[in-house]
């Protein structure tokens, strides 16, 4: 038995009819950019993770960068970045012309509480990242920000509907951001992300911004670009929307299952606070110095698994500066994750567990 890391395809069947269905709606509509969906996926996303502002978007980069450019960073500014995340998070620092300053994350891959040390007079913001689906500690970081004056522009891709305190992942800071690339744990069948926040004028600047400086069509006030949402990936992510609260608890079951048979396991380390509400179970990654035989191992017997990520941004070449960054470093040479998605069988799961549990049986 083949049992990928994760396979879209294996979505269930009378979802791939309720999606057919809206998609043969849409051509009876005819509209095929913004429209009555993109409205309804912006409302019911701001219901869900209760933001004032939800903005939907191209994709989750975009997001990242229009939430910058909104807030006015550019040439000769500093963003402080953790130094492991998707290569998105400084990416669009560069893009607006700012310079990304990179931190070490803590052992769970969430940037360093003492990230304000890097605070210089050029520092306009931090991208907290919540990676792989854990949230920063927000009370935390947007104090710090506040005391040094800075933007919060809270990369979420990973951390769609995540809550801290009855707070959602991406309403904590200036600007929160989505993704909803297909293998996020809410993934549209192609493009698409948003922007989150709580702020009426950021809201109307960031939706200029993402359609050609216009307020109102034929009216450019400032230089903008096209970063805006397909109808179609918002109508898909409408009918998606309805089965995300049953496959959060179908993660949260699998996650929970590792973490039982694995926690007598002492040369691996399990993902912290994942049954919490502030993980949202997106993936499920461990870490051991034996990542490399373990994924082998894994391999042989035809389970897939997947590294996020194998290389630290400031390792890159276009990123590339000197540093520790060791708990990073360490993430980066550890870290594996293993399949955690809805689609998995429990038979699946099974199997996973065995295999692994044999692997560290034989060391
Ligand atoms: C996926 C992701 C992004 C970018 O989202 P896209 O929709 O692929 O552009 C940004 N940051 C992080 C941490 C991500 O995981």
């Amino acid at each position: 038995m083949n049992i990928p890391f994760l396979d879209l395809s294996r979505m269930e069947a009378s979802l791939k009819v309720r999606l057919k269905k809206r998609f043969s709606e849409l051509l009876d509509v005819g509209i095929f950019s913004g429209g009555k969906e993109v409205e309804v996926l912006e409302n019911s996303v701001g219901d869900v993770l209760k933001s004032r502002f939800s903005i939907s978007c191209a994709n989750g980069t975009d997001a990242l960068e229009l939430a910058l450019r909104a807030l006015g960073i550019g040439p000769g500014d500093e963003v402080i970045v953790p130094a492991m995340t998707w290569v998105s998070t400084a990416e669009v620092v560069v893009m607006v012309g700012a310079k990304p300053i990179f931190r070490d994350t803590d052992a769970d891959g969430l940037l360093q509480k003492d990230w304000e040390k890097a605070v210089t007079k050029k520092t306009k913001a931090v991208m907290p990242v919540h990676l792989y689906g854990k949230m920063v500690d927000m009370e935390d970081l947007t104090e710090k920000a506040k005391a040094n004056g800075l933007f919060v522009v809270e990369d979420a891709a990973q951390s769609f509907g995540a809550f801290q305190n009855g707070k959602s992942a991406g309403t904590w800071g200036d600007v929160g951001c989505l993704s909803f690339y297909p293998t996020k744990n809410f993934g549209a069948l192609g493009e698409a992300g948003m922007c989150l926040t709580q702020i009426q004028s950021l809201a109307n600047h960031i939706r200029m911004l993402l359609n050609h400086g216009q307020p109102v069509r034929d009216q450019h006030e400032s230089v903008g670009r096209n970063s805006r949402i397909d109808t179609i990936q918002a109508a898909f992510l409408n009918v998606l929307l309805e089965d995300f609260k049953t496959n959060q608890q179908k993660r949260k079951a699998i996650a929970s299952q590792y973490l039982d048979a694995f926690s007598g396991i002492k040369s691996m380390r399990l993902p912290k606070g994942i049954l919490e509400s502030d993980h949202n179970a997106h993936l499920f990654v461990i870490q051991t110095e034996k990542r490399d035989e373990l994924k082998a191992f894994l391999k042989e017997r035809a389970i897939g698994t997947s590294i996020h990520y194998p290389m630290i941004l400031p390792d890159m070449k276009p990123y590339l500066i000197e540093g520790d960054f060791y708990n990073a470093r360490h993430s980066a040479k550890c870290g594996l994750s293993l399949p955690l998605n809805p689609y998995l069988k429990e038979e699946e799961v099974g199997i996973i567990i065995e295999t692994t549990l044999k692997f560290f049986d034989s060391w």
